[in-house]
């Protein structure tokens, strides 16, 4: 049997980054994946889904280049060349980890991996059955969709996100089922399509894990762009019939049914325990159970990404993935790591630290600032003048707590506020750094100006 001292079960970002990183430390390394490497990410999650995006980007800004002066007509849109890119997309990123695994000598095995407490992994595949022994196992299996038993979801032309982004035709009329940030990306490349989009969202509110105005505020963009909303709504039934396909739902005691082509079900994922059920680890509930070092309740195994919950990124997995390796070559980790996470609307969102809310609910003495974007100089020339920059404070040393962004290419920015939190900086730190002009960036900068009440051109 071959003997390795690692053993990573999953490729997807927690998976296969835990590989590489364990190899270049100079440990034995074996990776299974029983589908495809690169995991969700890569092949029905953040890739292909943000290549879809861009072509929506695209559409969305002719659509309003009149704005500009420039006139298009008849615009067209070959659905089936954009899905060949974005397989192309996948293809070649898939390549770049073949190749880094290649590089470096990690024993790739093709096949599902079956783990025991003892650290043997049998690897099922068509062709074989092979077992391999290891010192330490990082379980990195991530998650699945999750269809809710709801009656009649057999029988509709029901998609989930593992199957949209191959979709053959455009549809007329799209529902979806779920108002989290992939039902809203979603429902953005959809909308520039053409296709006419309804959301129902059971929650009070779109985005419940994301600040609140945030929240409102993309709303708000998205229906102005003729998306409609259905929120505090409860689908209850989903009915075929000859020409289409219903989805009925309660909102304020008034049962509504909607008629369409097509329906996303898109409302959470639950974690992938294929291979693991044998170990006599603990769970937090559906999710496995680990430490800050990502040790499960077995010391010799390991588990990381969405299989153990939390925020459920790419990101997020790929970090614990390095953590979990660090632990095996014997360093503690002694900080939590500060995760950003971004929402690829049009506007975009991109929030770090604790929210408003979360951060009264920790026991902060709370001080927030808000900008908005609407007279950023950069903003206005580009036409991108709708968000806003929010800084979420601790009023005795004003340590940055958190940050929110809504507005255009808020997703490249917010790696910036990541770095003060991650130095546990102030925010007249932020306010003594200077931020190039023009830019979307200086809303940051102005945030922090008008917060600490030196406000140039806010107060
Ligand atoms: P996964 O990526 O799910 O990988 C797990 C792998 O393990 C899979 O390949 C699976 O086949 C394999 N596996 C499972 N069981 C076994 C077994 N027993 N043996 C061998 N292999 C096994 N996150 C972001 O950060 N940014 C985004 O923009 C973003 N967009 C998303 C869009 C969509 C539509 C979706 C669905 C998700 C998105 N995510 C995004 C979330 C992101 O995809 C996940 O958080 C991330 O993929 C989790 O990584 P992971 O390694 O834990 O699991």
């Amino acid at each position: 049997m071959e003997q390795f001292d690692v053993a990573i079960v999953g490729g997807g970002p927690g998976g296969y980054v835990a590989a590489i990183r364990a190899a270049k430390s100079g440990l034995t390394v074996a990776l299974i994946e029983g589908n495809e490497l690169g995991g969700t990410c890569l092949n029905r999650g953040c890739i292909p889904s943000k290549t879809l995006l861009k072509h929506a980007e695209v559409l969305k800004q002719i659509k309003d280049s009149s704005a500009l002066a420039i006139h298009v007509e008849n615009v067209s849109v070959d659905l089936a060349t954009m899905i060949e890119r974005k397989n192309n997309v996948i293809n070649q990123l898939k390549n770049g980890i073949k190749g880094l695994l290649r590089q470096n000598k990690i024993k790739y095995y093709q096949g599902y991996g079956y783990v025991a407490d003892d650290g043997k992994v049998t690897i099922k595949s068509e062709k074989s059955n092979e077992n391999i022994q290891a010192k330490h196992v990082i379980l990195a299996t991530g998650s699945q969709v999750f269809i809710p038993p709801i009656q009649g979801a057999q029988e509709v032309t029901m998609y989930t996100s593992d199957t949209i982004f191959d979709i053959e035709e455009i549809p007329e009329r799209l529902v979806i089922v779920g108002g989290g940030v992939i039902g809203l990306e979603i429902a953005c490349i959809f909308n520039s399509l053409g296709t006419k989009v309804d959301i129902v969202e059971m929650a009070e509110r779109i985005l419940p894990m994301e600040d609140r105005e945030a929240g409102e505020f993309l709303k708000k963009e998205l229906e102005n762009d003729g998306i409609t909303f259905h929120i505090d709504a409860q689908v209850t039934e989903f009915k075929k019939t000859e020409t289409d396909n219903k989805v009925i739902f309660h909102k304020d005691g008034k049962e509504i049914t909607l008629e369409t082509d097509i329906i996303l079900m898109s409302v959470g994922r639950r974690p992938n325990v294929t291979g693991i059920e044998d170990l006599t680890i603990q769970f937090d509930g559906p999710f496995v159970k680990v430490d800050k070092n990502m040790q499960t309740s077995q010391p010799n195994i390991y588990a990381v990404g969405d299989l153990i919950g939390g925020f459920q990124l790419a990101h997020a997995a790929s970090n614990e993935g390095i953590r979990a390796v660090d632990h095996i070559l014997g360093n503690e980790n002694k900080k939590n790591a500060i995760i950003p996470h971004c929402v690829y609307t049009f506007p975009e969102i991109a929030s770090v630290g604790f929210t408003e809310e979360q951060a009264k609910e920790a026991g902060h003495q709370v001080k927030v600032k808000k900008i908005d974007l609407a007279g950023n100089g950069k903003a206005i020339s580009a036409l991108e003048n709708k968000g806003f920059m929010k800084i979420i404070a601790d009023k005795k040393y004003n340590e940055v707590l958190g940050v929110v962004m809504v507005g255009a290419h808020v997703t490249e920015m917010i790696s910036q506020a990541t770095a003060f939190m991650h130095l546990e900086g102030t925010v007249e730190e932020i306010e003594s750094m200077v931020f190039p002009h023009p830019t979307l960036a200086e809303g940051l900068f102005e945030a922090a100006s008008a917060y600490l009440g030196k406000g140039i051109h806010y107060n």
